[in-house]
């Protein structure tokens, strides 16, 4: 879509580019949001591509991940065997209501600032126990636990012009064993709920994270398994207001879901079968 207010496109930014920062300026990663409506209150935009970020990185600490890394590179990434639940990464990728163009050219960074139910780097980041980099415009940095930066649908704790540098996802996560649900209306549709459960490895706990189903990620930690009705509980006091309302869900079947998805979950890392 022609975006008919932008009069300027700044297609060098100084690294780091917080201090162009004006009013009417939006940070340019993939654009498949950008240009997919109108921006009427936007008049310049800043490209992100020719900083060069890194996009992936392997450390003895884990993984990270730049925030221009597209979805088609995070997919075609091959974590180490030892990471069990590197599945997980492409499995998220693939979680997109994604065309050519989203799964092209769509970045880590713009899905988590999109910061949408359906966002499935939101997911994956939040299920890992990742924390994202945060740079402001004066220069300063933050870092924030992906499951405090999502507040609400379309929502999030960016200040204004704060730039989402990269995602660092724990060595420890990566090494835990993983099961996940999803559900969509329709083949390939948009995700109705998306949930991860992890385990680490040689215990008995469980990490719930429930997503898409509601307007902000939710995640529940159990030092050991939990049992059915202890699990129905949890997910019973989830506040009524947190269920999203969309074309693909009601509250109530979103819930519905949920409640279904976490005792497979939970069944299945009881059970000690293979992620
Ligand atoms: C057909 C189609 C299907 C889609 N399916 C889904 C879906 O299933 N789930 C979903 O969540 N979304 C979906 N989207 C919406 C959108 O395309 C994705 O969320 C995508 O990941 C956005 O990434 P991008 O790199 O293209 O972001 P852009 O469009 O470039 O930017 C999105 C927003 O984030 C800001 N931004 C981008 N990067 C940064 C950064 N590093 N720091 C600070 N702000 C930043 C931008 O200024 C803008 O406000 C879909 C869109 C289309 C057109």
């Amino acid at each position: 879509m022609d975006l008919n207010t932008i009069a300027e496109v700044v297609r060098r930014p100084p690294e780091p580019p917080g201090e162009l920062w004006r009013s009417g300026d939006a940070w340019l990663a993939g654009g498949t949001w950008l240009f997919s409506e109108p921006q009427p209150q936007l008049n310049r935009l800043v490209d992100l591509a020719p900083l060069g970020w890194d996009t992936l990185a392997v450390t003895d600490a884990g993984l990270e991940i730049g925030a221009m890394c597209t979805i088609r590179e995070l997919a075609a990434f091959a974590p180490p065997p030892e990471w069990v639940a590197g599945s997980l990464l492409r499995t998220s990728c693939e979680a997109f209501l994604a065309s050519f163009k989203v799964w092209n050219s769509a970045t880590v960074g713009g899905n988590i600032c999109m910061s949408l139910p359906a966002g499935p780097m939101i997911t994956l980041t939040v299920a890992l126990q990742a924390s994202y980099t945060l740079w402001g415009t004066d220069g300063s940095e933050r870092v924030v636990d992906a499951l405090d930066f999502v507040t609400g649908n379309h929502e999030n704790v960016l200040k204004r012009g704060e730039i989402l540098r990269r995602v660092t996802i724990p060595i420890d996560a990566l090494r835990k064993r993983v099961t996940h649900r999803r559900f969509t209306l329709t083949h390939l549709g948009r995700s109705t709920i998306f949930m991860i459960g992890t385990q680490r490895l040689g215990s008995t706990d469980l990490l719930l994270t429930v997503t898409a189903g509601t307007t902000r990620p939710i995640r529940m930690r159990f030092d050991s398994m939990p049992d059915a009705d202890t699990l129905q509980q949890s997910m019973d006091a989830i506040p009524s207001g947190h269920w999203f309302d969309d074309p693909n869900g009601t509250p109530a079947h979103r819930r519905h879901l949920a409640e279904f998805y976490a005792e497979e979950i939970r069944f299945e890392l009881a059970a000690g079968e293979p992620s």
